[in-house]
């Protein structure tokens, strides 16, 4: 057994809680009482505190600013109907959050340091979880680079911290996708399997540029020919096809590994569907429509969950779906909440209870 790591608490006089309804709030906007906040210096994570949410000060010349020495998380918790309350997979956004630190060449965050700082964050946020259905406590980890240093290296120093935002629910109406052929999300070699704040900066103007063309989102195709496809946004991708699902394989470096891909590839095996993960071209998807064997096109993420595709389009040929005629994709979305609000058994062990 490892010994706890020392936080230190200093908790708020009186909650903001008691100002705000939990119901329907936005994505992202509202914050609970407390953060989380920790300093790596001399080669160690020190100063672990849960203290009121609060800005920050720091120095204009820290590096994350400049370089983009930054990465991140988004995990949620859920209480069920007795109260109690539940991560979904936290261990998996910490291994993944440790991939990308080592990519960004930052230090890795100890396992007793993440859960334990989480897990007592939530407990003492834990009003804070709504208990509505489809809404959700939205956890966000980050780590930044944090040298008052303008020469180009790896930071000495880094700041972890944890914050958490209620929100609920994420009404994902059916998305229209543009597929992208001039811009590109990630190459071989480059930070594409990384939750890296830079990924996200690239994107927004390649997903400006479809906006104004009228679609929702950008499916995101290789860097080398623009003929393999991605992921959507920042979602994974599945298109069912025939009475099979098919995914990006992982493999490229090129795609994030989602929780909720891997989430959504255990439901569908549970539901007899194959899944196949391999390089998927968009004539293959083409084809797929053409021949009447394309039947869904979704995204998942944390945030949405499962979001399906009402159009995609690619070049002059246009692909529209009736969307209510579903059957797969809200099947999964279905047995996904129904674990998460405790209403089926957790079978794979995906609820961490706090
Ligand atoms: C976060 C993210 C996803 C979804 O990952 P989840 O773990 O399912 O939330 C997919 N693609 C990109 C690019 C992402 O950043």
């Amino acid at each position: 057994m490892v010994a706890a790591p020392n936080i230190n608490i200093q908790k708020v006089e009186t909650s903001k809680l008691h100002s705000l309804s939990l119901a329907n709030l936005p994505f992202g906007k509202y914050f609970t009482d407390h953060m989380l906040e920790a300093d790596y210096e001399d080669g160690e994570w020190k100063n672990i505190e849960i203290k009121p949410y609060q800005p920050l000060l720091l120095e204009p010349s820290v590096a994350a600013i400049h370089y983009g020495q930054a990465i991140f998380e988004g995990i949620k918790a859920y209480k069920d109907k007795k109260g109690n309350c539940y991560i979904f997979r936290p261990l998996d956004n910490l291994k993944r959050f440790n991939i990308s630190a080592e990519r960004m060449q930052m230090p890795a965050i100890p396992e007793d340091i993440f859960m334990e700082g989480l897990r007592q964050l939530i407990n003492i946020d834990k009003n804070w979880i709504p208990d509505q259905a489809d809404h959700s406590l939205y956890i966000r980890p980050f780590m930044f680079s944090t040298d008052p240093f303008l020469g180009v290296k790896p930071s000495d120093t880094y700041k972890f911290m944890i914050i958490l935002s209620p929100t609920g629910p994420y009404y994902s109406k059916p998305m229209r996708i543009y597929v992208e052929e001039k811009y590109t999300r990630a190459a071989p070699g480059g930070i594409g399997f990384t939750k890296a704040a830079a990924n996200y900066g690239a994107s927004l103007l390649p997903t400006e540029e479809a906006k104004k063309k009228g679609y929702d989102q950008v499916l995101w195709t290789d860097a080398a020919e623009h003929k393999y496809v991605q992921e959507i946004g920042t979602m994974n991708v599945f298109f069912v096809i025939g009475d099979k699902a098919y995914t990006p394989e992982l493999e490229s470096g090129t795609i994030l590994a989602g929780v909720t891909r891997d989430s959504v590839i255990t439901i569908l095996q549970d539901m007899g569907i194959e899944v196949i993960e391999k390089s998927i071209s968009i004539d293959e998807i083409i084809d797929a429509h053409r021949a009447g064997n394309l039947r869904e096109v979704f995204g998942t993420g944390t945030a949405a969950t499962i979001s399906p595709i009402c159009e995609l389009r690619y070049e002059d040929y246009v692909i529209k779906f009736d969307t209510d005629k579903w059957k797969v994709s809200p099947e999964i979305k279905e047995r996904l909440d129904a674990i998460r609000s405790c209403e089926a058994a957790d079978t794979h062990g995906w609820m961490y209870k706090i």
